[in-house]
């Protein structure tokens, strides 16, 4: 280790929807690496070692080293050149880079989707159709005394969900910490988080709809018949137990994670949590929240959201954003051969989406920012190499809870951040379908911009 050594206070990890920004880095400034991240968890540390500064072009076209301004200029002719552009990815960078992607994609009238489209998305659509009863993971921390996950494994997802916000933290309302708290968990299988609860229900696979609607009619005071147990593997008994419990709570949390979403039910799952929820506060307080993967997702919900109305799969085809998931969503636009161009931002599609959809993506022409070189980066015909945000980029990245938090960069990257490269690529892109109206009379063509961005 060299004698240049600083140290950054809260600082933040953004690898995931934890957001944790009681970070304490040791950065070797010769090397250009962290060399300790006190307070990160296994999956903070690994995030802080492994983006060490690479060798590489940050710009190629075709797999040959480019100048930035050339990159820019072809990726600008191939976007607004395309009849049905898409943009995806997002959730690994900031608002401030995903304000100008919004943008870029209004100009171009194309579709813009996130990584929430395959996570999350179900839950998104949950909330337009039912509401949503919310809160800060503070207010988690400070009040509640149930919590209950449904779906998920914080112990290896998000290993500090437990101990920042929602099991052991002393809170002021919960000054005994664990001692204070009813902590369940339902799944369809025991995992690391088990241990952690006060009560596991093991509810049989793709019977969450089911076993949560049976919860909703108890809590309203319905006769539920005990044939519920072979439905759904709970007995009627110990579903008694448990809606007692929550209705005399005095704070009460449900967390909803991929296991709701991801299987048989999907947005019906997660309506039916958020309405059990509602329900609920007919007798105390409850709220309901997603936990959330990727480090700045629940950002590219909120920037994508204030710009169109919608939080993904939102298309701009008609001058003016449209929602529609499983027409305007990513996968779906690449599997039926819909996209003719993709702007991917952040996100390694071609290593993860269904075939179909990948082998459509390497047929068309493909802009990739990312930090290193990824399957997606690979098959591009413009790929930037860019800086990691919160190593290398501040900005503005919302924890799970909707939460803003400004990053604290611990040291510089030779790359420019994507916030960097997409502004110069907005104006770029504005600048020529601003030319092609001119050329065709005023005001034809000329599409609204989805936001003042500068
Ligand atoms: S819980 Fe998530 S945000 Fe917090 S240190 Fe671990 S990986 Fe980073």
């Amino acid at each position: 280790m060299s004698d240049n050594i600083k140290t950054v206070k809260n600082a933040t990890c953004t690898f995931c929807g934890c957001v944790c920004d009681d970070m304490e880095l040791t950065v070797d400034l010769d090397a250009k690496r962290i060399t300790k991240a006190k307070n990160a968890c296994v999956l903070g540390r690994a995030w802080f070692a492994e983006h060490t500064i690479q060798d590489g072009p940050a710009a190629m076209i075709d797999g040959k080293e480019v100048t930035l301004e050339e990159a820019i200029e072809e990726a600008a002719q191939v976007l607004t050149s395309a009849k049905f552009p898409i943009t995806y990815g997002l959730s690994d960078t900031t608002c401030e880079a995903q304000r100008q992607a919004v943008a870029i994609t209004d100009f171009i009238r194309g579709s813009i989707d996130t990584t929430t489209s395959v996570c999350h998305g179900p839950s998104g659509l949950a909330f337009q159709g039912v509401g949503e009863s919310t809160m800060t993971l503070g207010e988690v921390k400070n009040r509640a005394d149930f919590i209950m996950y449904w779906g998920g494994n914080p112990a290896e997802s998000h290993p500090r969900h437990f101990t920042r916000y929602t099991v052991t933290p002393k809170g002021m309302f919960t000054p005994n910490g664990k001692k204070d708290r009813t902590v369940v968990l339902v799944d369809v299988r025991k995992t690391p988080s088990t241990p952690v609860a006060d009560i596991f229900l093991q509810v049989k696979p793709g019977k969450d709809f089911e076993l949560a609607w049976a919860m909703r009619a108890l809590v309203k005071g319905h006769k539920v018949d005990s044939s519920i147990e072979n439905e759904t593997g709970v007995s009627l008994e110990v579903l008694e137990d448990l809606v007692q419990r929550m209705k005399n709570c005095n704070y009460g949390v449900l967390f909803m994670g991929m296991g709701l979403t991801m299987t048989r039910g999907r947005h019906f799952n997660s309506g039916a949590i958020m309405a059990l929820a509602a329900d609920l506060n007919e007798f105390t307080h409850f709220v309901a929240k997603p936990v959330r993967g990727h480090g700045n997702v629940t950002g590219a919900d909120n920037v994508v959201s204030w710009q169109t109305g919608y939080p993904f799969g939102v298309n701009f085809s008609k001058g003016y954003p449209r929602f529609n998931p499983g027409e305007f969503t990513t996968v779906d636009t690449l599997s039926r051969c819909d996209a003719d161009a993709a702007l991917i931002i952040a996100s390694d599609p071609a290593a993860n989406f269904p075939q179909a959809a990948i082998n459509h993506l390497g047929s068309i022409p493909v802009v990739s920012f990312d930090t290193k070189e990824t399957a997606t980066s690979k098959l591009a015909h413009v790929a930037f190499r860019t800086s990691t945000y919160g190593i290398n980029t501040g900005g503005t990245v919302y924890r799970m809870d909707d939460v803003p938090i400004t990053l604290r960069p611990a040291f510089e990257s030779p790359f420019p951040s994507d916030e960097d490269i997409l502004t110069p690529l907005r104006k770029r892109v504005q600048e020529i379908v601003i030319g092609k109206s001119k050329a065709k009379g005023a005001g034809a063509g000329v599409t609204r911009a989805a936001s003042p961005v500068k």
